[in-house]
């Protein structure tokens, strides 16, 4: 019940204020984001690489206002380009973006959005590693892959996310599940009407299923985005019967969510990569965590209780 009401709130100025001032915020923040600079989100990959994780750096930031912000998240991220590069890590350290932050919601988003994430990409290719574009609600839908589609002209490892959540998805991952294609397949995060997802928490679940089976039968390489033990177990056992290697398919979590889980997976011989958002813009994603899950609420509010 409290989930849509802390999605709205995810989008409203005055609750971000306040939110965000709290003392109290923080330390459950902390909980989820890496940390506000660049040196605090490699710390956290060299900690996850030590243990046999692979990451996908996010830094943070979505629906900005003008196109000098959106050069900022341009530039924030080849700066963490070129940090990786130093590192030398290939793959084991990738990047995640939101295109939300690369200006796409702006006049003529469209073009300024594939203009600043292209010098990311090439950047990335440039370290050895690869780009995933985040998907965001589903106006944006048409024209992120419409944007990966051409990324992928030059850098087909070029990755895409799918939200089991949405009508449209199965069709997406049947377009999308061909040769070289990376899919990083999640149920999605934010509040969307009923004529385009499904509202009932079953069905997305459902969903999900019948879009693990169509990516794991394709020929690309499907990215499982879940916490979800369910979804975990079908995955593995779709993998298993048909016959993919370890490295031909990899879990994804979220930084800080079920860490036992993502060491357990890995002591398996599975590939597992975390997310690891870092940055001062954490509003967005921390709400978005707090309404997916009524124990990261309660966690959020035991905090303010125990002051
Ligand atoms: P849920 O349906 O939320 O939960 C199912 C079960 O999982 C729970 O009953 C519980 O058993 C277990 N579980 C879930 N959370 C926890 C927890 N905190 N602790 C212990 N157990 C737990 N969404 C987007 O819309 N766009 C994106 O680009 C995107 N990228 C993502 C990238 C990654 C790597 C991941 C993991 C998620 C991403 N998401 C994205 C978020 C995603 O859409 C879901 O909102 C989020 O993952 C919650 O769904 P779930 O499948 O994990 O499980």
């Amino acid at each position: 019940m409290l989930g849509p009401v802390l999605l709205a709130a995810a989008r409203s100025d005055g609750i971000r204020r306040a939110v965000s001032a709290a003392p109290v915020t923080r330390p459950v923040v902390d909980r989820f984001v890496a940390g506000e600079t660049l040196d605090d989100s490699l710390a956290a990959v060299r900690s996850l690489n030590a243990r046999g994780l692979e990451v996908t750096l996010d830094h943070l930031g979505e629906d900005i206002t003008d196109a000098s912000e959106a050069l900022r998240t341009r530039d924030a991220y080849l700066a963490l380009a070129e940090a990786l590069e130093a590192e030398d890590l290939g793959v084991r350290a990738e990047m995640s973006v939101k295109l939300s932050a690369f200006g796409q919601a702006l006049p003529g988003g469209h073009d300024l959005a594939l203009a600043n994430v292209t010098s990311v990409v090439e950047a990335a290719a440039q370290a050895g590693t690869t780009v995933t574009l985040d998907m965001e609600d589903h106006t944006t839908v048409d024209s992120t892959l419409a944007i990966l589609a051409e990324l992928r002209e030059r850098f087909p490892r070029t990755g895409a996310v799918v939200q089991s959540y949405l009508f449209r998805t199965e069709d997406d991952c049947h377009a999308l599940a061909g040769e070289g294609s990376r899919v990083r397949l999640v149920k999605g995060a934010y509040k969307e009407p009923a004529t385009v997802a499904f509202q009932d928490k079953h069905e997305v679940d459902k969903a999900y299923v019948r879009c693990l089976k169509i990516l794991m039968a394709g020929k690309g390489y499907p990215m499982v985005g879940s916490h979800d033990p369910r979804m975990v177990a079908i995955a593995q056992d779709l993998a298993h019967r048909g016959g993919r290697k370890p490295d031909e398919y990899e879990f994804q979590m979220l930084f800080g969510i079920r860490e036992a889980e993502q060491e357990r997976l890995v002591s398996q011989g599975h590939r597992m990569r975390v997310y690891i958002p870092y940055g001062t813009d954490w509003y967005g994603y921390f709400m978005r965590r707090l309404a997916e899950r009524p124990a990261n609420l309660a966690f959020f509010l035991r905090s303010l209780a125990t002051r």
